[in-house]
């Protein structure tokens, strides 16, 4: 079976079996939508500029003009070697080019935040017209990548929030989180959330972003807003051990999700489920093999509910 058929046989599985019907449904229903997917032209143009700046690739370069060159040059001169995630400056871009209006003509200069490079909306403004002709298809594939992956959150979302919400001791945020789809995201993994206000941005054209890997990506990245409790526990337990813990708390958020969703999928497809951090070898990178070990040794009994939260903190440093 492709992937595509197993993924959407997921779906209508539990639509059709009126799944989750558990124990670990909300006991007050949501009311607002846990994610607010958004297909936005003015954050395709500038994640597509950011791309081309950073790379060459063939099938992206719409077609050529004297003001999208400009654009390309800009962003080398402003952004070569910037990270989408850790620069204030393109995470203020993101923000800001999110809250303009999809069809609008013209950039609200005002929204400009002052510390951005001045030129920034004329130039984004003089290449748009470019990017008008091959925003068509970039959209549509936006789009279609929307409705799939929602079908698949919705289905999934009432029994795999409440799991993670449990493990890692800190509330779904209350609004939407804000989702920005975009064919190409210069970013580990096709895709990164911000805070203040929650903002993750996708690609849809990330082949590790498809089917049941896209659902799943989807709920990790939510869980970047709510790790707070868990990375402060492993940061002072590793200063407590005086352990070198680097990045632990983030295969800590991985191994979560995976849990969350092979306890939520129907009982024929847990079983081939295979989770994205073992699924695209996260865990045979570096120190993550280590990780990889005392997660399933020491995390994964929590997750269980046998042993407390703190317990697992404690053995999880130990055996790394
Ligand atoms: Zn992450």
């Amino acid at each position: 079976m492709s992937m595509r058929r197993s993924f959407i046989a997921i779906v209508f599985a539990l639509m059709s079996a009126g799944f989750p019907a558990t124990a670990q449904t909300h006991t007050t229903p949501r009311t607002v939508p846990y994610f607010e997917f958004h297909n936005s032209f003015w954050l395709n143009l500038h994640q597509t500029l950011f791309c081309q700046a950073s790379t060459s690739i063939a099938d992206e370069v719409p077609a050529k003009s004297s003001a999208w060159e400009l654009a390309l040059k800009f962003y080398k001169d402003h952004f070569t070697g910037h990270s989408l995630l850790f620069d204030p400056q393109l995470v203020e871009v993101n923000n800001w080019l999110a809250t303009q209006p999809d069809e609008g003509k013209i950039l609200d200069p005002s929204g400009l935040p002052p510390d951005l490079p001045p030129d920034l909306g004329k130039i984004l403004q003089a290449a748009a017209g470019t990017y008008r002709i091959q925003w068509v298809t970039a959209s549509s594939q936006n789009e279609l990548w929307i409705t799939k992956m929602e079908a698949g959150i919705n289905a999934l979302a009432p029994s795999i929030v409440p799991q993670l919400e449990a493990a890692l001791g800190m509330p779904w945020p209350q609004q939407p989180i804000r989702v920005d789809v975009s064919n190409c995201v210069r970013e580990i993994g096709g895709a990164y959330t911000t805070d203040d206000p929650p903002h993750t941005t996708i690609s849809s054209r990330d082949e590790k972003n498809q089917n049941i890997a896209g659902v799943e990506i989807m709920f990790h990245e939510a869980t970047h807003t709510m790790a707070g409790k868990t990375e402060r526990a492993i940061s002072s337990e590793c200063a407590a051990q005086k352990k070198d813990c680097r990045d632990l708390w983030h295969a800590v958020l991985f191994y979560t999700v995976g849990n969350a969703m092979k306890n939520s999928l129907p009982k024929d497809e847990k079983a081939t489920f295979v989770p994205y951090a073992y699924r695209f070898g996260l865990y045979n990178r570096g120190a993550w093999k280590i990780y990889r070990i005392a997660l399933e040794k020491d995390w994964q009994p929590c997750l269980d509910g046998k042993t407390a939260f703190a317990d697992a903190v404690r053995s999880l440093v130990r055996d790394i």
